[in-house]
C-alpha cells in the first residue's frame, strides 16, 4: 500500500536510528545524514520504560540489549534531607506483569551502538560528517532533496527531520525560532560503583528538594551509577547549551543534602552541565514531503524520562503509517496519532517541576505527603496514572 521507496533522515540520534531501522525492515531504502564525524551518544544513562521497550523488542533488539541493562526494583521519590520515601512504586517483575515489558536502564552509548549495528545489517546507508543546511522539494518529480553544508544533496521520496532540538529541518519548515531555556540546568555524570563509599539503592530514584532534584540509577548490570542533578536558574548565558561542569560547584549546590547524595557527588571526577530547553507545541509536524520526529518536534524536560521513549515510538509509528497508507495520508495519520500523546507527556514532564522542587514551600511538602499517603493506601490509583505512559503499545495500535 505504501508509496515511499526511498527515505533520507537528518540526524543519527536514537530517534533517527529507530526510524531508519523500522523503515529498512519494511524494505525501504534509507540514508541517514549525521553531522558528527563518528557515530555515538553522550556518556550518560537512559531510562527505557515499557512503552519504548515494546518497540525495541518489536525491532528485534531486546535480546542483544539485555546484556547491557540494569533492571530497577522501584521508582522512588525521596526527601532531599531525611531520605524519607514519598513514593515507592514497584518496577521489576511487577512492571513486567502489568505492562508486558520491562523497565530498563541503559547506557546511551550501548543503545546507540546496538541500533547502529542493526541498521547496518539491514542496509541503512550512514553518511557521517554530513551537516544538514536545509532542503528543497520538486513537486513535479515528487522528490525532496536534503542539502548539506558542503554542497552535497540527497534525493528521496521523503525527508525525516530527526536532527534534535535545534533542527535545521524544523527551522526551514516552520521558521527560525530558538528553543526556550526552561529555567533548569542539569549536571550529568556516570560513576563506577567501585569508586563509591555509599550503598545506592537499586531504584530509579528522584531526591526531591527545594528548587533542585537529584536522580540516581544503576547502569550496565549495576557496575555504574548514573546521576542527573537539576537546579533552577534564572538564565543561561553561554552560547553553547552544554559545557564542562564544575564538580566543586555541584558539591556546593547539594551541600546540605542527604549523605547518600553528597557521597555520590564526592565520587564524581567530572561532569557536564546542560541547559534544559524546550519548545511549545508546534502547529504541525509535517509539510509536503518532509516530516519531523523526536526532539526536533517535541523536546521536553527530562522529568518523566520520556524524551527518547517518545522518539522511539515516533520512528516506529511513522514507519507503520508509511507501510499502510499513501504518503499524504500516512503523514496525517502519524501526526494525529503522535502529537496529542507527545504534547501531553511534554506537559506532564513540566508539571513535575513543582513536585520535584517542592514549589510552594509547606504546600509543596504537603503535596509530596499526599502522594506518600496515596502510594500507601491506594497504590493502584498512582500506578494507573502511569498506565497512560507505560501501558501505551504502539506495536498493537
Ligand atoms: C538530562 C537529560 C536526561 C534525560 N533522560 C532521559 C531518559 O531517562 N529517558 C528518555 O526517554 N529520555 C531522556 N532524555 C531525553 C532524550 O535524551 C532525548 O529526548 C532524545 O535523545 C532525543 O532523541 P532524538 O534522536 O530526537 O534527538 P537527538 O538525540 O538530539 O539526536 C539528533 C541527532 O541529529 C544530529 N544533528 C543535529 N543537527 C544536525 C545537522 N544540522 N545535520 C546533521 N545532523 C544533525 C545530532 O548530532 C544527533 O546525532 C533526557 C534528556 C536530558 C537532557
Amino acid at each position: 500500500m505504501g508509496q515511499v521507496d526511498c527515505v533520507v533522515i537528518a540526524g543519527a540520534g536514537i530517534g533517527g536510528l529507530c526510524a531508519a531501522l523500522a523503515l529498512a525492515k519494511q524494505g525501504i531504502q534509507v540514508t541517514v545524514c549525521e553531522q558528527a564525524a563518528s557515530l555515538g551518544e553522550v556518556g550518560a544513562g537512559l531510562q527505557i520504560s515499557p512503552n519504548a521497550m515494546r518497540v525495541l523488542r518489536e525491532l528485534g533488539l531486546e535480546s542483544e540489549l539485555s546484556q547491557f541493562v540494569f533492571k530497577p526494583q522501584y521508582a522512588a521519590i525521596r526527601d532531599y534531607k531525611t531520605g524519607e520515601y514519598y513514593l515507592k512504586l514497584p518496577l521489576g517483575k511487577q512492571a513486567e506483569a502489568r505492562y508486558g515489558a520491562s523497565y530498563w536502564h541503559l547506557h546511551r552509548a550501548d543503545l546507540h551502538q546496538v541500533l547502529a549495528e542493526a541498521c547496518a545489517q539491514v542496509g541503512v546507508k550512514m553518511v557521517l560528517n554530513a551537516t544538514v543546511a536545509g532542503y528543497r522539494e520538486n513537486t513535479e518529480l515528487k522528490q525532496v532533496y536534503l542539502l548539506l553544508e558542503d554542497g552535497r544533496e540527497f534525493s528521496a521520496d521523503l525527508l525525516i527531520g530527526a536532527d534534535g532540538i535545534r533542527s535545521k529541518v524544523r527551522e526551514q519548515m516552520l521558521g527560525q525560532e530558538r528553543p526556550t531555556f526552561m529555567g533548569q540546568v542539569a549536571w550529568r555524570g556516570v560513576i563506577p560503583v567501585s569508586d563509591l563509599t555509599v550503598d545506592v539503592k537499586p531504584d530509579a530514584c528522584v531526591w526531591a528538594g527545594p528548587g533542585r532534584h537529584f536522580v540516581t540509577y544503576y547502569l550496565r548490570g549495576g557496575d555504574y551509577v548514573n546521576f542527573v542533578a537539576v537546579e533552577e536558574r534564572s538564565d543561561w548565558r553561554s552560547e553553547s547549551w552544554r559545557e564542562e561542569g564544575d564538580v566543586d560547584e555541584l558539591k556546593h549546590v547539594f551541600a546540605d543534602w542527604h549523605p547518600e547524595v553528597r557521597e555520590l557527588i564526592k565520587a564524581a571526577n567530572s561532569t557536564f552541565l546542560w541547559a534544559l530547553n524546550g519548545r511549545d507545541e508546534l502547529p504541525t509536524w509535517h509539510k509536503g514531503r518532509v516530516v519531523l520526529l523526536g526532539d526536533a518536534c517535541h523536546p521536553m524536560l527530562p522529568f518523566m524520562a520520556q524524551g527518547a521513549a517518545m522518539a522511539i515510538e515516533d520512528g516506529y509509528v511513522l514507519a507503520k503509517c508509511l507501510s499502510n497508507y499513501a504518503l499524504g495520508d500516512a503523514l496525517l495519520k502519524y501526526e494525529q496519532s503522535r502529537k496529542p500523546r507527545a504534547t501531553k507527556i511534554q506537559q506532564m514532564s513540566k508539571a513535575n517541576v513543582g513536585l520535584y522542587h517542592m514549589h510552594g514551600g509547606v504546600l509543596g511538602k504537603m503535596k509530596l505527603k499526599a502522594l506518600q499517603a496515596a502510594g500507601r493506601f491506594v497504590p493502584d490509583v498512582i500506578q494507573s496514572k502511569l498506565d497512560f505512559v507505560y501501558g501505551h503499545d504502539v506495536t498493537k495500535n
